[in-house]
């Protein structure tokens, strides 16, 4: 059946070596899930469950541009490993959970620290300090056939050169395929869903001309500029 409008364009990510891309569904993120950050944020580390949040697909860019957003005075940076699935399912098992996963890649869930304070304190939902316009800059995915699954290797996001940011994805406290899991008894997953797998100690305020440079172990880095 024809459109009544036009519709907007599916957003797609590159794939490293490859000349296909990878079509993205749904944008999901676990929170507070190195104990380092929680305790930065003022919260108990315990492995209480995990929470999520959304971002938009839209909102992923690989432009290398983050261009600071309208609304706030404190966005911050936040390093993340993101996991990009094959295959979606319910209810899947912790054992098979990894088999889902068609790879990896470097992500930053940029965040309007202060409108997010705000909504936390008001008990109001995310969204504005979580899901704008180039909210989640990212690198290109790197193949799982490629590299397997990372369970340990630093995780680190420098600052004009500075170390802002460092752990180790070991310190996860909710694992890749745990998140998985969890996700898919409250949700239906899909492939080209995005799961976002929080980020290590050390978040902080960006400004306009920074340069924001990310590492995670065996999966690459990422460079973005605020303009
Ligand atoms: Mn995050």
């Amino acid at each position: 059946m024809p459109h009544a409008i036009s519709p907007s364009p599916i957003t797609e990510l590159p794939i490293l070596g490859s000349d296909d891309s990878f079509p993205v569904r749904r944008v999901y993120c676990v929170g507070r899930n190195y104990a380092d950050h929680a305790i930065e944020m003022g919260h108990d580390p315990d492995r209480e469950p995990p929470f999520f949040f959304q971002k938009n697909p839209d909102n992923l860019v690989t432009s290398g541009v983050f261009p600071y957003p309208s609304g706030s005075s404190d966005v911050h940076h936040e390093i993340e490993l993101a996991v990009c699935l094959a295959r979606g399912g319910k209810d899947i098992s912790l054992e098979t959970a990894l088999s889902h996963v068609y790879g990896y890649a470097v992500g930053l869930d940029m965040t309007r620290r202060d409108l997010q304070a705000e909504a936390k304190k008001l008990g109001r939902p995310w969204e504005i300090g979580k899901a704008f316009e180039h909210s989640a800059p990212i690198s290109p995915i790197v193949p799982a056939a490629r590299i397997g699954h990372p369970d340990k290797g630093v995780i680190w996001l420098k600052v004009n050169g500075e170390i802002r940011q460092s752990g180790d994805l070991a310190q996860m406290i909710w694992k890749t395929q745990e998140a998985i899991a969890y996700l898919s008894r409250l949700f239906t997953l899909a492939a080209g869903d995005i799961v976002m797998t929080g980020t290590p100690a050390g978040v902080g305020p960006v400004k306009r001309g920074d340069r924001l440079e990310g590492h995670v172990e065996g999966v690459g880095d990422l460079v973005v500029t605020v303009a």
